[in-house]
């Protein structure tokens, strides 16, 4: 081929196989094997559709429809499910249908910045509920109530956990106050749903979004999104040109791919949300073990999510005095088979243990432990 460029894009490849995966983006989103035959399977353009009668959710083979007007609602603890491009666009739908220009909404302070981008695309004004700040950041969810009072909300959003500290704040407490105001509640569950039971119901949220290719084994682009039989009408209304097209939708979300992984993946799913004590002392035990390297976790202590946030003094010093400069550490940790921290850092970074066994993590301790003496 005579295009150089060309050429490069026919043979794209990314080297991950036996790799220990700990960067949180990840963990949660690796595929099932039944994912990749099913990747494979239905990996030509609109393969899902053979099917459809118009709509997509309604499509019975491959079982759409069962996957998504009963397994997720059961899963989701929910009335009625959707399933969207992702969890931003899922916050975008709702916060579209239910407030229109210069509405307000309140949400924590450690939303992740969809929530601020997807306001500001409804043109939402958002109002926030600080963290505690250094070094906890945690939320109380009592702030949001005088808030509430102030501003007549048209919604409240609750991260839960939040994206850079794992910090899981009490969103049942949250539900009591939005159902004592009458406000519509959002869980954001991009970091839950898929690893951690999590029911909506059970939370008193009017809304659950989660991530499926964060946390539910898909390759995605693909979230899914669960809410109150009596938002159905609303958010997911059908457009008036055409009847069975739901408009926040624009008639069909995922197709193909990143809705049969999804599915191919949701067997193991459902299973493995029951290990999550599990995967809370795996993750507490990994923090206190690189705490003795010397490295600071941050968030909440003991903490409840896999996703853990460290600051690490010593590996930025070492940065400083190194040819790679912050590159170091990646090189360091690729040569060891880790993929981890996004490469560059060194200062503060993040981590998850949900992927690697403790096996996997003890190693991860002795290679750190053996990177800093080797530049000590
Ligand atoms: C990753 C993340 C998102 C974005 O998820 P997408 O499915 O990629 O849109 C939203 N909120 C939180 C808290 C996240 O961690």
């Amino acid at each position: 081929m005579k295009d150089k460029r060309l050429q490069k894009l026919g043979e794209l490849h990314r080297k991950h196989k036996d790799i220990i995966t700990l960067m949180p983006l990840q963990t949660g989103g690796l595929l099932t094997e039944a994912a990749k035959k099913a990747l494979i399977e239905f990996g030509d353009g609109y393969s899902v559709c053979d099917f459809c009668e118009g709509n997509l959710s309604n499509i019975a083979n491959p079982p759409v429809r069962e996957f998504v007007h009963e397994l997720l609602p059961e899963f989701l603890g929910c009335d009625v499910a959707a399933v969207t491009h992702g969890a931003r666009e899922a916050k975008f739908m709702i916060m579209h249908s239910l407030a229109g220009h210069g509405d307000s909404i309140i949400v924590d302070g450690n939303r992740h910045y969809t929530t601020i981008v997807a306001a500001e695309r409804a043109g939402l004004n958002v109002v926030e509920v600080p963290s505690s700040g250094y070094p906890e950041f945690t939320i109380d969810v009592n702030q949001y109530e005088p808030l509430v009072e102030k501003h007549h909300p048209r919604m409240i959003l609750l991260t839960y956990p939040d994206g850079n500290y794992g910090n899981i704040p009490d969103a049942k407490r949250l539900g009591e106050i939005a159902q004592d105001h009458d406000v519509p509640f959002i869980l954001n569950g991009a970091y839950a749903v898929g690893r951690m039971p999590v029911n909506m119901n059970e939370l008193g949220a009017d809304f659950i979004i989660g991530s499926s290719h964060k946390s539910m084994a898909s390759a995605g682009p693909c979230g899914v999104l669960g809410m109150k039989k009596r938002w159905e009408e609303v958010v997911l209304r059908k457009s008036e040109a055409y009847s069975n097209k739901e408009l926040e939708l624009l008639g069909c979300t995922v197709r193909g791919v990143p809705l049969v992984t999804l599915m191919a993946s949701f067997p193991y799913v459902v299973e493995r949300v029951h290990d999550w004590d599990g995967q809370v002392l795996k993750a507490q035990w990994f923090s206190s073990e690189i705490e003795k390297l010397g490295f600071k976790q941050l968030g909440e202590k003991p903490h409840r999510h896999d996703l853990l946030y460290f600051e690490t003094a010593m590996l930025y010093e070492i940065s400083k005095h190194v040819r790679e400069r912050g590159y170091f550490l990646y090189k360091e940790l690729k040569d060891r088979g880790i993929w981890g921290p996004q490469p560059g850092l060194t200062r503060a970074f993040k981590l998850s243990t949900f992927a690697a066994s403790r096996e996997q993590l003890s190693f991860v301790l002795d290679s750190f432990k053996s990177i800093l003496s080797k530049y000590s």
